[in-house]
Order: structure tokens, then C-alpha cells, then sequence
């Protein structure tokens, strides 16, 4: 749960599956609520009625079935604006939405990347009005590490990280998936003598043994402990060249390494 200062009250993250937040983000003078990424549409309207809230919009960051799911009954009850990707024909999107539009959600206008790797179709949502500005990037950015590349190549996914990645510092940063733990795994690994990381270890271990989500993170904390934004840091070029058997020089190939070794880590 965050508080922010302005009509985007609350950021409050709805646990389904085994390990997503569908994040929810309340105005909570106007008793009103939009959801990003409904995989699945009983825990939000269990949100919602338990918080007197209606929902009246939908961001959609790309087409998995764990980001969608919900769509259909969560329209069918709400009737809300449905942000989302053209490319992937995801049904019930009423407002497609490409690189460089704007969608405005409670008064303040949210920015839109495509970011392409994860899925060709991925998107994120970024408002820098807010104080801290926030970036909602689904299975593109995690905490501590970054999406499978399902459909696109890593010299994509690369691009569309150093994006997400010059965002403003202080950006808090909502992804989709508690898989912060097993990425600080294989971040220690990949970049073992990164003290800030190793820090941030301890710090988020005490979230899960209370119970607590590790997100949102921070722009900068990527920057300073994420090996998949550390592909030109020598720590992590040297991890990424004794895997390869050879020496990398290019940043892609590092990132291509490191991303190639997490799959089978
Ligand atoms: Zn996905
Ligand atoms: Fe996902």
C-alpha cells in the first residue's frame, strides 16, 4: 500500500494466482478504482465491494491469460474504459494504445512505452505528476530481474529496459509478479560482489517473513542491484563471459548471457 499525494489516493495490490498483485489504484474521495492487469476477476470484485469502490478502468500491460483473464466478467459488471495493446487482439480493450499516447486516469495523465521482448504487444504506463511518479510495466521490469522473452529478442527486451531504466530515479515501480526473492537468487550469482545487493537481500527476505509484498521498488534500486539494467558494469560482464566460455564485450550479448542463464538457473 502506498500514499500518494493526489486524487490516486491508494496503490493497493490484490494477490491472485500463486504470486500476482493485480495493483489497484484508488481515488478514494470519488469512491472509484481502476485495476491494472485483472488475470482473474473474483479477488478484485472482492476488493472493490468490501471497499465500496467502482471500478472504471482497466490498464492492460500485454495478452497472458494471468493479465486478462478477468476482463470479461469484470466489463460485463462494471462497464469500465479498458486500456490496452492493439497488436495481440486482446478482446474487450476499448482504447488501444501506442508509444507515445497519453491516458488520463483521475486527472493525471499516465505516459505510454511500448516495451517489447516479454511479448511482442507489451506496454507500460508511467505518470510522472505523481510524488513519486509510477511506472506499472507488468512482466517487462521486475524487482530484480525482467521478463522471459516468450516472443521477442534480447536485443528488444534490452531496449525496452534501458527505457523503463532512464525513467526519473525516484519512480516507484509496480510490476506484476512476487518473484523477487528467486531474481535476488540469481542476482547474487550473476553479480556477487555488489554490496547494495546484498543488502537489498536482507531487506527483502524481512518483507516475506512478515507477509509483505517487496513492491513496489524504485527506479534507482534497479539501477543499483537488477543485473539485467547492469549489462555494461564489469561484475556482471565478467559473470556473463566466464558463462560463455569467452569474453563479451557488447552489452547485448551480456544481457542475452545473463537472461539465457536465469531460464536454466
Ligand atoms: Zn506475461
Ligand atoms: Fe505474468
Amino acid at each position: 500500500m502506498s500514499n500518494i499525494s493526489s486524487n490516486i489516493n491508494r496503490i493497493h495490490p490484490i494477490p491472485a494466482f500463486s504470486d500476482n498483485y493485480i495493483w489497484a489504484l484508488v481515488d478514494a474521495v470519488q469512491r472509484k478504482a481502476c485495476v491494472v492487469d485483472p488475470g482473474d476477476a473474483n479477488p478484485v470484485i472482492n476488493y472493490l465491494e468490501s471497499n465500496g469502490l467502482e471500478l472504471t478502468d482497466i490498464f492492460i500491460t500485454h495478452h497472458h491469460p494471468d493479465h486478462t483473464g478477468g476482463l470479461g466478467s469484470l466489463i460485463t459488471r462494471y462497464s469500465p474504459t479498458v486500456y490496452g495493446p492493439e497488436p495481440s487482439g486482446i478482446q474487450g480493450i476499448s482504447d488501444y494504445l501506442h508509444e507515445g499516447d497519453t491516458a488520463t486516469l483521475f486527472g493525471h495523465e499516465f505516459s505510454i512505452f511500448e516495451v517489447p521482448g516479454h511479448t511482442l504487444d507489451h506496454i507500460a504506463y508511467y505518470c510522472e505528476e505523481t510524488n513519486p511518479p509510477i511506472l506499472f510495466c507488468g512482466d517487462t521490469l521486475f524487482a530484480a530481474g525482467c521478463g522471459r522473452l516468450f516472443e521477442g529478442t534480447p536485443a528488444m527486451m534490452h531496449k525496452s529496459l534501458a527505457k523503463l531504466s532512464s525513467l526519473n530515479s525516484a519512480t516507484s515501480v509496480y510490476c506484476t509478479h512476487e518473484y523477487t526473492m528467486a531474481n535476488l537468487n540469481f542476482a547474487k550469482a550473476a553479480d556477487p560482489n555488489n554490496s547494495i545487493l546484498l543488502n537489498r537481500i536482507e531487506e527483502e527476505q524481512s518483507k516475506r517473513d512478515q507477509g509483505m509484498p517487496t513492491l513496489p521498488s524504485t527506479v534507482q534500486l534497479e539501477l543499483d542491484t537488477n543485473p539485467f539494467l547492469r549489462c555494461d558494469q564489469a561484475g556482471v560482464i565478467t559473470s556473463a563471459s566466464n558463462r560463455l566460455g569467452q569474453n563479451i564485450e557488447d552489452e547485448v550479448e551480456v544481457f542475452a548471457t545473463i537472461r539465457n542463464w536465469k531460464d536454466n538457473f
